[in-house]
């Protein structure tokens, strides 16, 4: 199986994938996470990225299909040994028309492909309320917001104990422009998988819980277990 949450920057992609990646047995390649941490490890890619990250501009399409092949040859390797991984979960990828293409050539090469596509709606007003409150784990990725979703006790990860941060990306004017820039690069891709079949929407405008239920409803509605 492979499913891909897309929705705008505070839409509860990562909130949700956090919970669905254990539960439907799936690896999660959540782009954004592997890029925060190429940063904060200082390695040659976070050098190469920083700045354009913390502008909150997208990452070179070159520079992100092959950090997510990367992933999925781990995946392949996982299920070799036969791990009982499912497929993987998709959080903040495809996020261009052309890392879309480059998933599907991916997944053909290995003989699988797209299962599920969900949208998770959100208004535009609600996500800059969401992102400004964001406070995401050092250590283990987990999200929180200061107001809807704290830790139980302040800065600390209830998962894993580690840091709770803000993003350096979380600003004001990087906020309005990953906005803007999911509309022109990322939101097009909504219809291209509408019009394959393998779109569900679910409204984001509801309680965590909720949302989480109604994902995993679309999925075992739509999905196709390849
Ligand atoms: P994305 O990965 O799509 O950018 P996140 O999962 O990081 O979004 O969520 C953005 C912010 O909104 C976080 O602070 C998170 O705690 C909060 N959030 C997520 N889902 C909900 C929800 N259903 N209701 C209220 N706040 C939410
Ligand atoms: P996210 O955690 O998904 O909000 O992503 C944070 C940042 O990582 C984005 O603003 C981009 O700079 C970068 N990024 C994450 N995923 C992608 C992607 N699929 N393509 C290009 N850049 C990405």
């Amino acid at each position: 199986m492979h499913l891909i949450l897309m929705g705008p920057q505070g839409s509860g992609k990562g909130t949700q994938a956090g919970r669905l990646a254990p539960r439907l047995g799936l690896v999660l390649v959540a782009t954004g996470d592997l890029f925060r941490r190429a940063i904060a490890a200082e390695t040659a890619l976070g050098h190469q990225i920083k700045a354009a990250y913390d502008r909150g501009e997208l990452i070179s399409d070159d520079l992100t299909v092959a950090l997510v092949e990367e992933k999925l040859d781990e995946l392949s390797a996982e299920r070799a040994l036969g791990t009982g991984v499912a497929g993987a979960l998709y959080d903040g990828f495809p996020r261009t028309r052309l890392q879309a293409d480059a998933l599907d050539a991916a997944l053909t090469r290995r003989e699988e492909a797209i299962s599920t596509v969900i949208q998770i709606d959100v208004p535009r007003q609600t996500l800059v309320n969401r992102l400004a409150g964001r406070r995401v784990c050092t250590i283990c990725d987990t999200v929180y917001h200061i107001e809807f979703n704290p830790p139980r006790e302040e800065g600390v990860c209830d998962r894993c104990g580690g840091e709770v941060r803000q993003r350096p990306d979380d600003t004001p004017a990087a906020i309005e422009k990953r906005l803007d820039l999911y509309e022109l690069e990322t939101a097009p891709l909504l219809a291209h998988y509408r019009d394959r079949g393998l779109m569900a929407v679910v409204n984001g405008v509801q309680a965590i819980d909720l949302v989480t239920r109604d994902i995993e409803r679309a999925v075992k509605g739509t999905a196709t277990t390849r």
